[in-house]
Order: C-alpha cells, then sequence, then structure tokens
C-alpha cells in the first residue's frame, strides 16, 4: 500500500517537473522575443475564422503533443492561408521552436528527412503531418549552415532560430501568418491578415532579392494569384516578368514538382494565363511555348486546363500523364509532320519526334520514368487511332492509357485538327456493343501506310525503348 502511494507521487512529482521545464521553454524561446523591435499583431479567436474542427485531426494530435511537452507549436503557410480564404487546404504543415531531434522523441511515429531542410514527419497511416523547426534568415547564418550561389541563389538554409526569425525568411505575407494552439489567436507579424481582407499578394522583404535568392517564389506567386484569385501590384508584375529567366538557375527536378503544383490545384486556366503573361511559361515548357501562336496548340492547352479545372471542382483526379502529353502533343506533332516529309513512316517519324521533343523538355522538368513512359503511350494511341480493322481497335482499346489518349484526341478534334472522323468512329467503338464493333471494324479504315510499311520497319522494335534519363 505504502509503495503504491509513493509511485503514484512520484508520477505525480514527474508530471509537475515536465510541466515547469514546458513553461520555462515556452518562456525561453516559443514565444516573440520582447527585445523584438516589429511586434506581432496578435489576434484572438473571436476575430478570425479558424476554428478548431476545420483542422486535421492528426495536426491537432500533433500541435497539442508538442503544446503539452512545453513547445510552441503553430499552424503555418498554405493552411492557414486556406483556411481565412475559405478553402480547404491542401495539407497541414506545423511550426515549432522544438529541435527535430525532440519532436523525434516525441513522437515514435516520427522520421526525419530532409538535406536542405531537416524536418520531422510525423506518420499516421498514410497521412503525413510536416514539423518544422523554426529558422533563422540566411544572413544570420553561419557559412556551414547556410550557402549561396553566385548568382544570388540560396543553396542551403539550415539554421534554427525563433518565431520572429521565422516570419522573414517566408515568401508572402498571406503565407507568414501562425495559429497559435496554446490560445488560438493568429500571430502576424507581416500584415498578412490585412493582405488576406485585401486579397492582395505582397512578398515579404524587397522583391527583388527574394525573387533572385529563390526564383521558385516567381511560381509560387502565379500559382497564389490563381488558385486563390489575388492580384498584386504592378511594379512586382512588371518585376516578375524581368525576373522569369532565372528559372533557368533552377534545377530541372524542383521545377518538375512545383510544376505538378501548378497543374493540379484547380484554377489551371487561369494560372495558364498568367504564365504565359509574365512570360515564365516558355521556361517551363519552351517548345510549346513557341507554338502558341498557333491557334490549333492555344486552344488544345485552353480546352484541356477548363476540363481540368471543372474535374478538380468535382473532386475528381487529374493525372500529370495526361496534361504534360496535352502539353507535349504539338511539339511532338510538328517534329513527326517534319520527320515524314522526310520519308520516314509515319510510325517510326512519331516514336523519333517524340524521343526528340522529350530530350529537350527533360533538360527544363526532370519527369520521372514512368510518367515519361506514360507521356509516350498516349501520344503513340494517337496513331494506333488510325487503324481502324482487324484486332487492332480492341488492342488500343483494352490499353491502361486508352481513356487518356481518347481524352486527348477529342481535344486535338476540338482544337481544329482534321481528326474529327477518326473520333466518331472510336466514340462509336468504345461505346458501342459487340455487335456495334464488329459492324464498325467493317468500315474502318486501313490506312495507306499499313498496307505499304515497309519490310525496313515492319520487326523493328519501337525506337524509344528507353525513356530519357
Ligand atoms: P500549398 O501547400 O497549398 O501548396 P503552401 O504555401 O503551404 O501552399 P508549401 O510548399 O507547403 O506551400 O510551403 C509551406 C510554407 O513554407 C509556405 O506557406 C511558406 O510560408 C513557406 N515556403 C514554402 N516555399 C517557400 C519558398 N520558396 N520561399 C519562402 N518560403 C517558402
Ligand atoms: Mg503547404
Amino acid at each position: 500500500m505504502v509503495l503504491y502511494a509513493e509511485l503514484r507521487i512520484n508520477q505525480r512529482m514527474k508530471k509537475i517537473i515536465k510541466l515547469l521545464k514546458g513553461v520555462l521553454k515556452r518562456l525561453g524561446k516559443g514565444q516573440p522575443s520582447r527585445k523584438s523591435p516589429i511586434q506581432p499583431t496578435i489576434i484572438p479567436r473571436n476575430e478570425h475564422s479558424i476554428s478548431r474542427n476545420m483542422i486535421n485531426r492528426n495536426a491537432l494530435k500533433v500541435l497539442y503533443r508538442l503544446h503539452e511537452a512545453g513547445f510552441g507549436a503553430y499552424l503555418v503557410g498554405g493552411c492557414v492561408r486556406d483556411l481565412l480564404f475559405g478553402y480547404r487546404p491542401k495539407d497541414f504543415d506545423i511550426a515549432t521552436d522544438a529541435r527535430p531531434e525532440e519532436v523525434r522523441r516525441l513522437f515514435k511515429n516520427c522520421r526525419l528527412i530532409g538535406k536542405r531542410f531537416r524536418l520531422a514527419h510525423i506518420l499516421f497511416g498514410q497521412e503525413i503531418i510536416e514539423v518544422a523547426t523554426f529558422r533563422t534568415h540566411h544572413e544570420k547564418a553561419p557559412e556551414q549552415h547556410a550557402k549561396k550561389a553566385v548568382h544570388g541563389m540560396i543553396l542551403r538554409d539550415n539554421v534554427y532560430g525563433s518565431l520572429e526569425d521565422d516570419v522573414w525568411r517566408r515568401d508572402f505575407t498571406v503565407n507568414a501568418l501562425y495559429y497559435n494552439i496554446a490560445d488560438f489567436s493568429i500571430v502576424d507579424y507581416t500584415g498578412g491578415m490585412q493582405d488576406i481582407k485585401n486579397k492582395c499578394l505582397r512578398i515579404i522583404g524587397d522583391p527583388e532579392q527574394r525573387f533572385t535568392e529563390d526564383p521558385v517564389r516567381l511560381l509560387r506567386a502565379v500559382r497564389f494569384l490563381g488558385k486563390c484569385n489575388l492580384t498584386m501590384s504592378p511594379e512586382i508584375e512588371q518585376l516578375i516578368d524581368r525576373l522569369s529567366h532565372l528559372l533557368k538557375n533552377v534545377s530541372p527536378a524542383r521545377l518538375f514538382q512545383e510544376v505538378l503544383k501548378l497543374f493540379q490545384e484547380g484554377a489551371t486556366a487561369p494560372t495558364f494565363q498568367l504564365l504565359q503573361k509574365y512570360q515564365l511559361f516558355e521556361q517551363l515548357f519552351s517548345q510549346t511555348a513557341s507554338l502558341l501562336n498557333q491557334p490549333e496548340t492555344k486552344k488544345l492547352l485552353d480546352e484541356a486546363l477548363l476540363g481540368t479545372d471543372s474535374r478538380i471542382q468535382e473532386g475528381k483526379p487529374v493525372s500529370p500523364a495526361f496534361l504534360l502529353a496535352v502539353f507535349l502533343w504539338r511539339p511532338v506533332l510538328q517534329q513527326t509532320e517534319r520527320l515524314q516529309s522526310e520519308h520516314l513512316p509515319p510510325y517510326v517519324a512519331l516514336e523519333k519526334a517524340f524521343q526528340m521533343v522529350l530530350l529537350e523538355q527533360v533538360k527544363q522538368l526532370a519527369m520521372p520514368r514512368t510518367l515519361q513512359v506514360a507521356i509516350r503511350e498516349i501520344c503513340v494511341l494517337q496513331h494506333h487511332f488510325n487503324y481502324r480493322y482487324g484486332s487492332r481497335p480492341y488492342r488500343s482499346l483494352e490499353h491502361p492509357r486508352f481513356r487518356a489518349a481518347y481524352d486527348l484526341l477529342l481535344l486535338r478534334a476540338k482544337a481544329g485538327e482534321p481528326v474529327q472522323e477518326v473520333l466518331e468512329w472510336w466514340t462509336a467503338f468504345h461505346t458501342g456493343d459487340h455487335l456495334a464493333r464488329e459492324k464498325l471494324l467493317k468500315t474502318g479504315n486501313r490506312p495507306a501506310s499499313g498496307k505499304k510499311r515497309s519490310r525496313r520497319f515492319r520487326k523493328k522494335r519501337p525506337v524509344i525503348a528507353n525513356p530519357v534519363k
């Protein structure tokens, strides 16, 4: 009995010590520094629209655990911005004064990732909640933790700081609002709350310096302008235009990740208009951009993006392979026609053209191999659609990319390419029953090139067997 009582007292003592430690830590690190020259505006719970039932359950669990252990715990970035604008956030990012190792100690389901930024990922089944330790601005960092390239870009930026430090290295004021789980208030150092009300996108700090040190911010600006329907001052618009060439300095792998975000979040059609307006599209898809003066190319892309936006609004998934195939189709077609005029058979011309276009494209955007293969299949099926006899149409129909390829055919017809007849045949074929299909096969065209296939090319494997690295 005595032993049991002692055990309980010990446990209570432990709890009290833990709580005290927490309070001390918060006093020391978590709260904005008292010496800080800029005081934040604290927006109390009753003056903003974010309530806890809008926040992801797992994110809440992480916030509470950090808070109970005595650390500062805040929602920050896109989720606060989106909740205030009334959108459903894509992910819930957390910022804290706990170091990554401290976060790992608190969560069994935690793994630390990242070289450039060391981040904690807390895993809840398939879901990941990202926890970042406050970081300080590049200028304050010692040499071994921070590094700049010759053209002013930041290469490494991994120095821990306070909430106040963390604010100034964020990109836009609307992305620099911190929702504090301690009292459900929002901490605002940069006037982000007013910008949310005014629907205005404002970069933090000196615009030219901030865009130069990380040119991906140019694309992020366009993404937020399009997605949240924001406005920007004309001077910054001109600056984006003037600095668009800096995207050449960004690695194709990082650019590819940003492009996925640009075209997967709704409002892809307005985003595309903005990319063109600020000369950014040519930095991402130079071959396609050079053909935008052709009405068919422009119509194809416009229609595809309007369709994508409707799908996103209906909650349907969008396939990056399909969109990228749409973007690359016109350059592929142009090269195919050129190669055919040099007497290459249509299929070989298409395969070769695709290889050439892809080789150029991956210099700008590093696409994973599986995606390259999928894009190729969608393009090559455009050629197979010309064969409408025997068993070939059944093979095309069973192809895993049939639906995406058919959708591209549909867009090509809408854009004014002479494929209306092919489209009507395929529409009837894929929606028809067995009898209707057999009847269609009797009327189906056997393309001239199909009959006259030269022996030289008959047995050859496709030229593009290996995707571009
Ligand atoms: P979303 O998640 O909706 O795509 P986001 O703004 O949350 O938008 P993330 O990439 O998740 O974008 O980044 C989270 C936050 O990190 C941003 O809101 C911003 O505060 C900061 N951030 C991200 N990228 C940069 C950058 N390149 N420069 C400065 N701050 C950045
Ligand atoms: Mg985010």
